[in-house]
């Protein structure tokens, strides 16, 4: 599909007139092509062309007949490209942050960052985010629109195809809130950890969420084996709520109570974000605070030194801080470690390489 639209869409603006044939599984590729009165196995064809060589283009199959791409694309159906605009490399750890286009125009940001353990890639799973949390810079502009499964694994695709690296893990972290955007998101892990897609192993797939009560719950009940990690970012409401609205709707300790309920119906390990932020939640009382609410949980907490962002107040903590916070919480018995400060160099916080792009090309 031909890209002609320059300019971002916003909120309410037309959505796709295609539909997405790389958001859909096996069983519903064979069975549209079938409704088309072909054979089945085409649709096994088209699904490995997908998601086995990573295509994007109906054209470049070469195995597929003429008449069933034209009925494809008559009833409007195709494949929602995911194309790399930009590439920026960390020169200090090799961290890659990649720009791309979608067929509306719209930008997101994915990562693709190395560690020992194997590859990982932060996807976004909106353009834009409405839950205004007030360190990040992909809600500045609020939500633009959802993204479907098959854009989202657009983008793990294209950054094999750039890199020819085989990745193992995901993180659905990047733009937007995953559980804003329910159905797509969860379509997409089961397309991600597909025996006949990339096959990503659902323990190596986290989920990152701020905290949205009722969609945690019912996360639960899917049965994935995935990693919930909870953006807690406080170690109470009234911190919570100065920079994060969501805890206006629910408070910590209804997200506590959906988080045991989580591990006790997957027995998954729980991951809490906490991002310190100088003189908001970084003091000792503050660390003594949050080891006391996760007290006796199966849980680990990601300290991140909060990316400073251009149109926010918000300043990171000095080191001597985040290793006492680290030390309080430790001699409290709560497992902890300090994300890596992967790819400051390039824009690293979420948002931040899309917002300056956008800025410099108006
Ligand atoms: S941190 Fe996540 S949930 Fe919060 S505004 Fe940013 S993208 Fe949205």
């Amino acid at each position: 599909m031909e890209i002609t639209k320059r300019e971002e869409k916003t909120e309410g603006e037309e959505t796709a007139s295609v539909k997405d044939l790389r958001s859909l599984s096996r069983e519903e590729l064979r069975r549209l092509i079938t409704e088309l009165s072909e054979k089945g196995y085409r649709g096994d064809q088209m699904y490995t062309w997908m998601h086995g060589h990573y295509r994007e283009d109906i054209d470049e199959m070469g195995n597929i007949p003429k008449v069933l791409k034209k009925k494809l694309s008559d009833n409007n159906y195709g494949i929602l490209p995911v194309k790399k605009e930009l590439v920026r490399v960390s020169e200090t750890d090799g961290t890659r942050k990649y720009l791309f286009r979608l067929y509306d125009g719209n930008m997101i940001e994915s990562v693709f960052m190395k560690y020992e353990h194997g590859n990982s890639v932060c996807v976004s799973s909106q353009v834009g985010c409405r839950m205004g949390c007030r360190f990040c810079a992909s809600t500045i502009e609020g939500l633009v629109r959802n993204l479907t499964a098959g854009e989202m694994l657009g983008q793990i695709y294209g950054i094999i195809r750039d890199t020819g690296e085989k990745i193992s893990n995901t993180v659905i972290m990047g733009s937007g809130e995953p559980l804003d955007n329910y159905d797509n998101a969860i379509r997409f892990i089961r397309l991600l950890t597909d025996e006949d897609g990339l096959n990503i192993s659902q323990r190596n797939v986290t989920l990152s969420t701020c905290g949205i009560v009722p969609m945690i719950k019912r996360l639960k009940e899917e049965d994935l084996k995935i990693t919930l990690a909870v953006s807690l970012h406080a170690p109470n409401d009234d911190i919570r709520k100065e920079i994060m609205p969501i805890a206006n709707k629910y408070p910590m300790n209804s997200i506590m109570e959906a988080c045991r309920d989580y591990y006790d119906a997957n027995k998954r390990r729980l991951t809490f974000e906490y991002s310190l932020i100088r003189d908001v939640n970084d003091s000792e009382e503050d660390a003594l605070e949050l080891a006391s609410l996760l007290k006796g949980m199966n849980a680990h907490v990601n300290l991140i030194p909060v990316n400073p962002v251009e149109e926010r107040d918000y300043r990171q903590s000095e080191h001597s801080r985040i290793h006492a916070f680290q030390n309080k919480l430790e001699k409290n018995h709560i497992n902890v470690t300090i994300r890596r400060d992967l790819g400051r160099d390039i824009d690293g916080a979420c948002g931040q390489l899309r917002r300056r792009y956008l800025r410099n090309s108006e």
